[in-house]
């Protein structure tokens, strides 16, 4: 998830908005003018959409403080935080590194929460100091805020402690899980399964009320069900892979078929007899053998075509100083989260100052498929036969 909007900074992490985070506030918008109106027959039309849009501009700060709690905590405990986003359904805080510890996990994962139902009773405290009785509807535009404000916090606080993976409750769970076992695999499989169980659940019981004549409501839940039961997957799926790259080296990974160039050639040279020819996407350039940067057709195509006959290779390519680089000792998850981190798609593996070969995300996902396919051969695969 990507902000498409950017917002700001807080404590160095990006604030950002999603666009279809303006499709919820449109909703929210209109749905609480139209409430306003229906509870508050004497209002204005002005006082009622300040009231709807206030509410939703208010919404929209308490749910970044849900995530910046969850971030700063985070950052406090050690971990780097790159961006929170809001999206359609809510907030997401791109931690990078994942909970080294079971502790961190349960505070960094209960800190939403925790934040989410001090705002909603600390808004409903000030209503009722306002004036509101709450037993009837608020009366004052202020008061009408404050209370929805406080409601829907304390809502947000509650589903998301839901114990189904990987929404706050279920990292809650994990972190559980993880301190009484102390295997965080097994703590992410057990969370993602209770996870799933819950979502199923949700489908069913939403199904029921459906039928029962609840209409959009039980479909709304069968549909938060469904995004759960996903969600749920996904982890699931994501532990396992953790789990079988774990202790992977680079070099078991890595290509080694990397095609090296003079940085004395001209660019022309290299596009007739390399570019065209080979079909590779990256080509390592070298001086007496050692490695001093990377040529990629974007390198090129950033040096108009007129000037390739009078431009080298070295001139145009990308030094190694600029470039993240592993070595063949690097663990396969810190080469991925280096390539995440840095967006990019591929590593030079250097030893010794010499290219040793390339670390690609293509090539990882390649070698997992064939690896999962011998584990589990499809049936209609035709019988292996013997060759000589
Ligand atoms: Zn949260």
């Amino acid at each position: 998830m990507r902000s498409n909007i950017k917002l700001g900074r807080v404590s160095g992490i990006e604030i950002g908005l999603h666009y279809s985070w303006f499709i919820i506030a449109a909703l929210i918008v209109f749905s609480l003018g139209e409430h306003f109106r229906q509870v508050n027959p004497n209002w204005g039309t002005s006082q009622i959409w300040i009231a709807a849009v206030l509410t939703a501009i208010l919404f929209f700060v308490t749910l970044l403080l849900h995530e910046l709690s969850h971030s700063l905590v985070a950052q406090a405990r050690g971990l780097k935080v790159k961006s929170i986003t809001l999206f359609a359904l809510g907030g997401v805080s791109q931690i990078e590194d994942d909970a080294t510890d079971a502790k961190t996990e349960f505070w960094v994962a209960i800190a939403g929460p925790i934040a989410s139902l001090i705002i909603g009773f600390g808004c409903l405290a000030i209503a009722l100091g306002l004036g509101w009785q709450r037993s009837a509807e608020p009366r004052t535009v202020v008061t009408a805020v404050l209370v929805w404000l406080g409601y829907i916090n304390i809502g947000l606080a509650v589903f998301n402690m839901i114990p189904g993976f990987p929404l706050d409750g279920g990292r809650v769970l994990r972190g559980i899980v993880w301190a009484v076992t102390k295997d965080a695999d097994r703590s992410t499989r057990i969370a993602a399964r209770i996870g799933q169980v819950v979502a199923f659940l949700f489908i069913l019981y939403g199904i029921w009320e459906f039928f029962s004549g609840a209409g959009f409501g039980g479909l709304w839940l069968v549909f938060i069900g469904w995004f759960l039961m996903d969600a749920a997957k996904a982890s699931y799926a994501q532990v396992e892979i953790t789990a079988a790259l774990r202790g992977m080296r680079v070099s078991e990974v890595m290509s080694h078929d990397c095609v090296t160039v003079n940085r004395g050639m001209s660019l022309q040279e290299f596009v007739d007899t390399y570019l065209l020819r080979t079909g590779q996407r990256c080509f390592a350039v070298e001086d007496h053998g050692r490695l001093v940067g990377l040529i990629t057709p974007r390198d090129v195509g950033a040096i108009p075509r007129e000037r390739w006959g009078v431009t080298t290779v070295r001139e145009a390519m990308r030094p190694l100083e600029e470039l993240h680089i592993v070595t063949p000792d690097t663990q396969v998850l810190d080469a991925l989260k280096l390539m995440a981190g840095n967006d990019v798609n591929q590593l030079p593996v250097v030893a010794n100052g010499a290219l040793q070969g390339m670390f690609s995300r293509s090539q990882l996902v390649q070698l997992l498929q064939a690896r999962s396919e011998l584990q589990h051969p499809a049936a209609h695969y035709p019988p292996i036969t013997a060759h000589g």
